[in-house]
């Protein structure tokens, strides 16, 4: 079932250690079927190395097991929340990187201070809430899925493909788990990227016409960037 798309699901979460994004078990990326509304995620807690694209799980949008062997990612919960509140979306994906995850912990937007951020992200990649007592307690990974939904009020979530998770960590999103895991890779640059300009000048500034041009030549209505 779904062979292919756990076949792409697969060559992303590997995709994530070949851009060192992640170490050990600490990553997942998934991938969903809007026409058979089934999500492909990886396995929880095993081994890049020893894992294979039929270890894959495949579940539906409540978060029940269709197939596979193994327990889904324990992060199941946010994604298929993702899923669900942003029909666009077609791959989920979420690390602990170093720099993205720095900007989790220390709870701050990453603002858009440079053309490489405003080439793939509109506005500043926002930082969640705090999560109430209930919400940790709770359904918790349900609940982080929630707070990122909150945090996307009024803002277009395909235009800014990422989040932080405050002082948990990244997750970004594209139209399949490829994209995903590129704009998963480009907000850790940006987030490496912020961390050194900021050290050098806290007060740095950037003109809004610089982030209109450099999304919309990629993004927008008149776009001509590439072949
Ligand atoms: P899983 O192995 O369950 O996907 O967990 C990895 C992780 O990064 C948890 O936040």
């Amino acid at each position: 079932m779904l062979e292919k798309l756990k076949e792409e699901v697969y060559k992303a979460n590997m995709d994530l250690v070949k851009h060192g994004l992640v170490i050990f078990t600490w990553g997942n990326v998934s991938g969903i079927d809007r026409e058979k509304g089934l999500v492909v995620i990886k396995p929880s807690g095993v081994d890049y190395d020893v894992m294979k694209p039929e270890d894959m799980v495949v579940v539906d949008l409540q978060g029940n097991v269709v197939e596979g062997n193994l327990k889904p990612s324990s992060d199941t919960p946010t994604h298929l929340a993702i899923y669900r509140a942003w029909p666009e979306v077609g791959g989920v994906v979420h690390t602990h990187s170093t720099f993205a995850t720095g900007w989790s912990q220390a709870g701050l937007d990453i603002p858009n201070i440079g053309t490489t951020h405003a080439d793939y992200f509109h506005e500043a990649i926002p930082c969640t809430a705090d999560m109430t007592e209930e919400e940790v307690k709770g359904a918790y990974e349900l609940e982080t899925g929630n707070v990122i939904i909150k945090r996307f009020e009024g803002m277009n979530p395909m235009h800014t493909p990422g989040v932080l998770v405050k002082n948990h960590g990244p997750f970004a999103w594209g139209k399949d788990p490829h994209d995903a895991v590129h704009n998963a890779v480009v907000m850790e640059q940006v987030a490496k990227m912020a961390s050194i300009a900021f050290a050098a000048n806290p007060n740095l500034t950037m003109n809004p016409l610089l982030v209109e041009k450099h999304f919309n030549r990629k993004h927008g209505p008149n776009a001509y960037y590439g072949q």
